[in-house]
């Protein structure tokens, strides 16, 4: 185990640090979204393990290799370093039940919303549930996060806004603990939330 706090924010990556690009797999696509390396820094200042978990079906669909997902996270956290932040640790899912080729094509336990890439993060930090939290765009974030069992957050980027709009109009309760507008509004409500 490794000697962090065990307050963790999880995150989602597409949508919520970097600009969403169908299929994103290069680092000069790579675009971090508005506020991100601050957001980063704040949480990292105020103790927290910062965690990203992501979903690649890409990988399963034969559109790029684990390899590349691996460089394009080392060049992501090459550009949060520069501006004095940096995640953690990426987990990500390679597979998709469906739409998957050979040993891609398989219904696993990491795909978001299912919680296994947040217990193989467990295998390397400690985490406090009740302090810890998953923010992302999309619903299957929010809702990997309630499966596992800490503080869910919708963020406005991505396809956040949108969601958010569609479930007012359908008349759903809020299915998220807290919506922020981005990654920094996100950052604040934890950091004032845990002080
Ligand atoms: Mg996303
Ligand atoms: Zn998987």
């Amino acid at each position: 185990m490794a000697g962090n706090t065990g307050k963790v924010v999880f995150l989602d990556r597409d949508g919520t640090i970097n600009e969403e690009v169908h299929y994103l797999h290069k680092p000069e696509d790579l675009r971090l979204l508005p506020g991100v390396p601050e957001a980063i820094r704040m949480l990292k200042k105020a103790g927290f393990t910062l965690i990203v978990v992501t979903n690649q079906a890409g990988v399963a669909r034969g559109y790029y290799t684990c390899r590349d997902v691996e460089k394009l996270h080392g060049y992501l956290n090459e550009q949060l370093k520069k501006e004095g932040g940096a995640i953690d640790a990426f987990y990500y899912c390679p597979h998709h039940p469906v739409h998957g080729i050979g040993e891609y094509k398989v219904v696993c336990r990491c795909r978001k919303p299912d919680i296994g890439m947040f217990e193989a993060a467990e295998k390397d930090f400690t985490v406090d549930k009740a302090h810890s939290y998953m923010i992302g765009d999309k619903e299957l974030d929010v809702q990997a996060g309630r499966n596992y069992g800490v503080g869910s957050i919708l963020v406005g980027t991505g396809y956040g806004a949108e969601l958010k709009r569609e479930a007012e109009e359908q008349g759903r309760e809020p299915f998220y603990d807290y919506y922020a507008e981005d990654l920094t509004a996100a950052a604040r409500y934890i950091i004032e939330k845990e002080s």
